[in-house]
């Protein structure tokens, strides 16, 4: 994903992405490895995730990280520091969202095979391989 659009949940969620952590402990130095096209879903599970993790965090006392993001066999992967079950419904939400959801543009797509493998496409670029 463009760095800008990295930088903007970076600034909205500093504790959560540890993009310049320790890679033995988080995976979030090497950057949100999808496309563009899901900036929306990943900016709206991060909003409601907010009140569950702030509940997880003064229950347990423990800080909340995401570990990782990625692209995997065409749907968004959002790896997280602690698991709930009301924090795992939302993050599969999102995935099954991203399925459904271009990640070039953000339009409606749906999982297509491209050159590069299976990936959410819509119409218009149901051929691009890549994430941009
Ligand atoms: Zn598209």
């Amino acid at each position: 994903m463009r760095k800008d659009l990295e930088g903007k949940l970076v600034k909205r969620f500093p504790t959560w992405f540890n993009v310049n952590g320790d890679v033995r402990h988080t995976l979030m130095p090497f950057g949100f490895e999808h496309g563009d096209g899901w900036f929306n879903i990943l900016w709206r599970l991060c909003a409601d995730l907010e009140p569950l993790v702030a509940e997880l965090e003064k229950e347990t006392g423990e800080r909340f990280e995401v570990v990782q993001v990625k692209r995997k066999f065409g749907t968004l992967r959002f790896y997280v520091s602690h698991h709930t079950d009301p924090i795992e419904e939302r993050i599969a939400e999102a995935q099954g969202e991203s399925s459904r959801t271009c990640e070039v543009c953000g339009q409606p797509g749906k999982q297509r095979e491209t050159g590069g493998g299976v990936r959410a496409r819509c119409d218009e670029h149901a051929h691009s391989p890549e994430g941009q």
